[in-house]
């Protein structure tokens, strides 16, 4: 399953977003070679100028800018093109002006390297997943988007902040929209396979529903507070996207919280959406039928619809 030769990747837009995401491969050491597109072919070069002289200190790649048929031979293209939020903008409110700019891209990938796996970021990333997967044409699976994988750190790392114990041992599921009406997973949130309604940590923190929910409130708010101090939200999508990345290039099987088209999941059809999802070298190779509470069912189900209709409204 696990394989350790690197791969060439592709990355079309190298704004904040982009930009960390190759920062983090680079560090990382996974990928033979990244490629950078970008409309402003100038800041394209000069994130390829600037990530180079950072090789004296890395594993050595091949860091380049260049046009789509640059990306000959990728085997993951990440796209993170495209507008960002502003202060007081939802994700939502991206979709006409970023729909236009992945119909622009998705055809030219496509035809560049036709045998890649497509990791999409651009907000609002589950509709674009869809619309992109829908004008790659490829088998299912092989378009994915970030989804809710930034969602569930933001959680988790609330989670073991909470609890005081390493996020890493925090499992913990956001699913549905990557936006305001994403669903936690509380019926399977566990710590090392302890019920968090059974688990009390060293601190003496114990079972709270209302600190949870709250804790749940301020992963959901996360974007907005950011980007109202800073602007915009990129390093811990970067290392997201490392996250999905690396488990395509080494085929790791890793469970992510991504987004792909969903076929016939707790009654939805038709959209891309997130859900715990097996990521591999063909990307999505399985999106995993988690045991939901009602509730959780119901929250997933009206998600979908509102991306099913934000989807017609520009299709
Ligand atoms: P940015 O403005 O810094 O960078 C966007 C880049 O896209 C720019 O360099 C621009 O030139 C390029 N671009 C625009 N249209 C293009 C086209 N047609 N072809 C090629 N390049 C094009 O924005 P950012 O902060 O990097 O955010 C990028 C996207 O990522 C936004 O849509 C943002 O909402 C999204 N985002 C997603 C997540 C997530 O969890 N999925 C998190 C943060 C941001």
């Amino acid at each position: 399953m696990t394989t350790t030769t690197r791969g060439k990747v592709g990355l079309i837009g190298t704004g904040m977003v982009g930009s960390s995401f190759a920062y983090a491969l680079l560090q990382r050491g996974i990928a033979s070679e990244l490629v950078l597109v970008d409309a402003n072919a100038d800041r394209a070069t000069g994130e390829a100028m600037d990530l180079n002289h950072g090789l004296p200190f890395v594993r050595q790649m091949l860091i380049r800018s260049g046009g789509y048929d640059d990306l000959a031979g990728a085997e993951v293209v990440v796209v993170t093109a495209g507008a960002s939020q502003k202060p007081g903008q939802t994700r939502l409110d991206l979709l006409r002006k970023n729909a236009d700019v992945i119909r622009d891209v998705i055809p030219k990938v496509v035809q560049s390297c036709p045998d890649a796996t497509l990791v999409l970021a651009s907000n609002p990333v589950d509709i674009l997943t869809q619309i992109a997967a829908d004008l790659a044409g490829w088998p299912s699976g092989r378009v994915l988007g970030s989804g809710t994988t930034l969602d569930t750190a933001r959680l988790r790392y609330l989670l073991g902040k909470h609890y005081s114990v390493d996020p890493r041992s925090v499992h913990a599921y956001i699913v549905a929209e990557h936006g305001d009406s994403s669903v936690p997973l509380w019926s399977l949130a566990n710590i090392a396979g302890v019920r968090l309604a059974d688990f009390v940590s060293s601190t003496g923190q114990g079972y709270d529903p209302v600190a949870l929910d709250g804790l749940f409130q301020q992963t959901r708010q996360s974007a907005y507070e950011i980007i109202s101090r800073k602007g915009s939200t990129y390093y811990a999508i970067g290392l997201a996207l490392l996250a999905v990345v690396e488990a395509v290039l080494r085929d790791q099987h890793t469970v992510l919280t991504v987004c792909s088209p969903i076929k016939g999941r707790y009654g939805v059809e038709g959209i891309a959406t997130s859900l715990p999802s097996i990521v591999g070298r063909r990307g999505v190779e399985e999106v995993l039928n988690v045991t939901m509470s009602p509730d959780e069912v119901l929250g997933f189900q009206q998600s979908s619809k509102l991306l099913a209709e934000k989807l017609a409204g520009v299709s």
